[in-house]
Parts: C-alpha cells; structure tokens; sequence
C-alpha cells in the first residue's frame, strides 16, 4: 500500500513536471542575460534575436538583462547559476571560448555550466580609430602605431572580451604595447572614442558600422581572412592583407540555459531559435551590420557544443603563443 502510495505520488509528481515543461514558456517572460553594457554589438544582436524569438515561443516576452563587467564573466556566472528552467539564457560571444585560456580564476565552467542552444551569428571586427587621427590609410595608421608605442590608449570591453583579445593580438602582431582601457562595453568605448578619450578599438562590425557611416570614427580594416562584402566596409584592407600573417578574428555569438534545464525546455528554446534564425528581418537587420546568420549545423545543440569545444582548441595556442594574459 505504501508502495503503492508512494508511486502514485511519483507518478504525480512527473506528470505535474511534464506539464509544467508543456507549458513553457507559459505567458511568462523569458529573459536573455547580455553580459555587456546596453547599446553595444552583443546587445545589438540580442534584442534583434528577442524580437524574432517571440512569436516562435508562443507569444511570450523576451527581455533583455544587461550584466556588464569583467569582459563577460559577471553575466555568464549569473546564468550559470541561475535556476535551470528555462527562463533564463545567456547570449555570449568568443568570450566563452576564449575567457578560460585569457582569464585565470573565470567564476564559471563553460564546458560543464551550461547547456548549449545553438550559435546565432558570425560577426566581422573592424580597426576604428578617433575621429581627429590623422592616418588617411591603414598604412599611415600603421606608421603612427610604430611612432607611438607606449602613448597609445586603447579601448576595450573587460579582460577576456573580444575587443580585448582581438587588441591584444593586434599589438602582439605590431610588436608594440598599447595601455588599455577597459569599459563595460563597447558601446561607452566607442563613445569615448568618438570623444578623442581614446585612441583606438576593435570592435564587431553589429557596433562600429553605424558610426563608420556617420563619419564619427575612422576605420582602418578588418579582421577577416577576406574583404568584406557589405557596401560600406568592402573598401577596407584586411590586416592579412595590410601585412599581419595570419590576422585572423570573427565573433559569433551563442544562446545558453544554466545546466540541467529540462529537455523538453531546451528543444522549444531551440525550435524557436531555429524559427528566429530564418525570420527576414532579423536576417536582414544582421546583414545590414555586417553579420552572417548561422544556418549550419551549429545552430544544433551538439553542433554548438562541438564548435565551442574547436573554438576553445584554435584560441588557446593562439593565446599563449601570443603570451596575452590577464589576471
Ligand atoms: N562584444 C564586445 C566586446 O567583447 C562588448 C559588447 O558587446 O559591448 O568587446
């Protein structure tokens, strides 16, 4: 009888789980961790992505969390922690792959705290400057660079972040040290850079084409192995090009649920991304900044686990052969 009771209430239990998981998302609002400041290249593509995940996952509101601070680390810790249910997911870039070999003591394991949903997008840098630099060409920039080792101020979004990686293998490619100065995003780092606070940034191209376009920075080339074909950036050189060997950066993006979220959860956050990554006006949108919307087998969970655990393999020599650290 006891047994028999105590089935019954497993039974129960299951079933009233398995319903709750049905009914996901439920009316109730999903939200998305950006771990960077608001208005920047990661935000950009998260609230373009929240507007086309709506109707996929039946209606609900997907709002964004900006938790900026430590090139990443903060947001990402927060979601690793948070209750696996669903409601709460990570957008993150490289970062996830290259944080652990460029950050000692990272306060989450990305290969064991999250469960994988897929990559979004591919997103080109660009090498943008302050508006009042002289350089008319990558090469005058160049030249400026070797004429100033030690006087330059250069931007970035925390220690571990993109901007910061692709900045620190620019100056390990130009044999020169340039003095950080870290944001909690790229978007108060373009802004200042606008401001002449600072000389230099790279940053994705979601963030710097509008302002390549308004003129209210200069920009130099890309990080891509090849030019890119967006109107306004197909005129600019690539640092392969320019003459760094093997200069080679581009973001992408993931979406992540803390570890142990239910199965049946994370195949609707999937499906529903699926259904995002085909919508035309984010596909558009993206294009329009210069990103290229996944739709290979990354956009599968085990796809972006496998690239994520590649990524990790590719950067870390990079890394340390380049000796780019950070505490
Ligand atoms: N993605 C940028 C970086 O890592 C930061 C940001 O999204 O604001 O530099």
């Amino acid at each position: 009888m006891k047994h028999l009771f105590v089935l019954a209430a497993l039974a129960l239990g299951v079933s009233v789980a398995a319903q709750a998981q049905q009914d996901y998302p439920g009316g109730k609002p999903v939200t998305i961790v950006v771990p960077f400041s608001a208005g920047g290249p990661t935000d950009r593509v998260a609230r373009d992505l929240a507007e086309a995940l709506r109707k996929p996952l039946g209606g609900a509101s997907v709002v964004i969390d900006n938790v900026p601070g430590a090139g990443s680390s903060i947001g990402a810790a927060k979601v690793a922690r948070a209750k696996p249910d669903g409601y709460t997911l990570l957008l993150n870039h490289i970062g996830m792959a290259t944080i652990p070999t460029l950050v000692r003591n990272v306060p989450f394991k990305v290969e064991t705290d999250f469960e994988y949903l897929g990559i979004v997008n591919d997103v080109p840098m660009t090498l943008i400057a302050r508006p009042s630099m002289a350089a008319n060409s990558y090469a005058e920039l160049a030249g400026w660079v070797a004429a100033n080792k030690g006087r330059i101020n250069l931007g970035n979004a925390g220690v571990g972040s993109a901007s910061h990686l692709c900045g620190l293998l620019y100056q390990s490619a130009m044999k020169t040290d340039m003095t950080p100065v870290p944001y909690k995003g790229t978007a108060p780092a373009v802004t200042d850079l606008i401001g002449g606070q600072i000389d230099l940034l790279c940053d994705q191209t979601t963030n710097t084409s509008p302002q390549i376009e308004a003129k209210k920075v200069k920009a130099y080339a890309v990080t891509t192995s090849k030019r890119l074909a967006t109107p306004l950036l197909k005129d600019l050189p690539t640092l392969q090009e320019a003459g760094l060997r093997d200069f080679q950066v581009t973001i992408w993006h993931g979406l992540y649920a803390p570890k142990g979220t239910p199965a049946p959860v994370l195949k609707q956050i999937n499906d529903a991304l699926k259904v995002a990554l085909k919508d035309p006006d984010f596909v558009k949108k993206q294009e329009g900044l210069g990103a290229v919307v996944a739709s290979d087998g990354r956009i599968e969970p085990e796809g972006h686990k496998k690239f994520v655990a590649a990524e990790i393999a590719k950067w870390s020599p990079v890394i340390k052969a380049a000796g780019v650290y950070a505490d």
